[in-house]
């Protein structure tokens, strides 16, 4: 078999020491591999580069395409970008495939039979580091949604299904509160879902989803949500299967991907060969799986598995009566390299030979729709007394048919009418309209911002309010 390049770095604390036994690991079950090396993390970060990878190493990942990952060190204090956030974006990664299984009665957990795949979306979201502090009191986050980006991630997680021979997959989401942004998430599901009658779907609000999958993780196969919900819940998932300290996660995208364990680089641990390598090993399966070697990559697993089985654990997951032997980095690789033609008698054996290849077809082509203009959102940083007061200087300023509708505060209704006892801060939303219903011109609001502007008020930041066919392409005001 020829060899398959690849891109690993050894990365910072404990990675040195995981990367040499998983790489002796995967070597001694016959993977076929051209070993690119590659340096990031803490020592680049500490040459003055921010973004704790060198130009050459990229043009190693754009190459080989597969790049093995180590936990690295983000420096403390300013100006460092976080190398895992600017990877997946630079390669667009756009999905984060985490397995999250129990093995039980050999590592704790509160759940055994645990199986659960999180699937998250890794590029949008509040993940897209646009915020902006807009006036003394208030800081704004963006939370971009797309439809491409969320048809991909979904496609991604039913052809994942399918090909791993998993029956449901279930949707968390916010849309009752976010009907807009998590609104099209959910949306997209549906529409999606229906391409695949094959497999069970259903849809969970994130909160009470979550509770659940903490709760009865039994009840979940494989669930999608948005980067925030998915970052937070797939070390939720981790942990309570067992350990972080096992999960491997890969990072694909359309031309590259990404594998690596789940956890850091724990740094109080490095250089004692007392890490358990066991989170980067099962990345390393899943890439092995990816780049076409699942025989390699079952074979690494089942001895990984009667490994656990015999009761030879490092120190993180060892327990009296169950463990047989506490052992080191070193040792744990070669109890594995040992078992490798092993199949475990208890734990479930995996063979990856049975998945099938995944249809990612593109995103659709977005369809023209009428977009029409029929208002704005001023928005003011403005503390010169209370709602009626704005409402008293602004309702006179006009452009043609654009008049104030309504003024919200944190998003809810102040002017006209409105509570008392409705907290406002520093930050006005004011609502103009196209009077009757009718449409506007841009102009419209560069004459409208000059009047704002030439009446003593700081305008912010404007938002245009347009209908797509018809539709509103924006949210109501709570209260109106
Ligand atoms: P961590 O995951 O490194 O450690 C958390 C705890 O788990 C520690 O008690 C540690 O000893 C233990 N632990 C983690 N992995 C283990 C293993 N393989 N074997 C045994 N015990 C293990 O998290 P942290 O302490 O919050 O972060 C340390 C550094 O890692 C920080 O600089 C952080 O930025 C970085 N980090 C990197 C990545 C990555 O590169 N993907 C991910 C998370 C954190």
């Amino acid at each position: 078999m020829a060899k398959v390049p690849i891109t690993v770095a050894h990365g910072d604390g404990i990675g040195p020491e995981i990367m040499d036994a998983t790489l002796r690991i995967i070597t001694e079950a016959g993977a076929e591999l051209a070993i690119e090396t590659i340096e990031i993390g803490e020592k680049v970060y500490l040459r003055g580069n921010a973004a704790g990878i060198e130009p050459q190493s990229w043009e190693s990942l754009t190459r080989t395409k597969v790049f093995l990952k180590a936990p690295i060190t983000t420096p403390q204090g300013g100006g460092f970008k976080s190398l895992n956030v600017t990877t997946r974006k630079v390669l667009g990664l756009y999905a984060n495939v985490r397995p999250c299984i129990a093995y039980a009665p050999y590592v704790r957990t509160k759940h055994p039979g645990m199986d659960v795949v999180i699937v998250r979306e890794n590029e949008e979201d509040l993940y897209a580091g646009i915020e902006h502090r807009q006036t003394a009191d208030v800081y704004q986050c963006l939370k971009l949604i797309t439809r491409p980006g969320t048809e991909k991630i979904v496609r991604y997680a039913f052809e994942y299904a399918r090909a791993n021979g998993r029956k449901k997959v279930t949707c968390f989401a916010k849309d009752n509160i976010m009907k807009m942004t998590d609104g099209i998430f959910h949306k997209i599901f549906d529409e999606i879902g229906a391409e695949y009658p094959d497999l069970e779907k259903e849809m969970w609000i994130v909160d009470i989803g979550a509770a659940k999958l903490a709760d009865t993780p039994q009840a979940f196969d494989v669930i999608v949500m948005p980067n925030l919900y998915g970052d937070i819940l797939s070390d939720v998932a981790a942990q309570i299967a067992g350990s972080v300290g096992l999960a491997g996660s890969s990072n694909i995208g359309d031309h590259c991907a990404m594998f690596e364990a789940i956890h850091g680089s724990a740094p109080r641990r490095a250089g004692q060969n007392l890490a358990n390598p066991s989170g980067l090993l099962l990345g390393s399966v899943l890439m092995l799986g990816h780049i076409g070697q699942a025989d390699v990559a079952a074979r690494v697993h089942n001895a990984w598995l009667s490994t656990l089985e015999q009761g030879i654990h490092t120190y993180d997951i060892f327990q009296d009566g169950i463990s047989k032997q506490k052992v080191g980095t070193k040792e744990f690789a070669d109890a594995v390299i040992k078992n490798l033609g092993k199949m475990p008698n208890e734990l479930k054996a995996v063979d990856y030979s049975k998945a099938k290849a995944m249809t990612l077809t593109p995103p659709s082509v977005p369809k023209k729709l009428k977009k029409e203009l029929v208002g704005v959102d001023m928005f003011l940083d403005w503390s010169g007394g209370k709602p009626a007061d704005l409402g008293a200087i602004l309702t006179p300023i006009t452009a043609g048919n654009l008049k104030l509708s309504v003024i919200s505060n944190r998003g809810v209704k102040v002017f006209p009418g409105g509570m008392t006892e409705t907290f406002c801060v520093d930050h006005w939303r004011c609502r103009y309209m196209g009077e009757n219903g009718g449409t506007i011109q841009h102009n419209q609001i560069v004459e409208l911002m000059q009047k704002l502007v030439s009446a003593g008020l700081d305008v912010i930041k404007t938002e245009n309010l347009c209908t797509f066919d018809g539709e509103n392409g924006f949210s109501a005001v709570q209260g109106n």
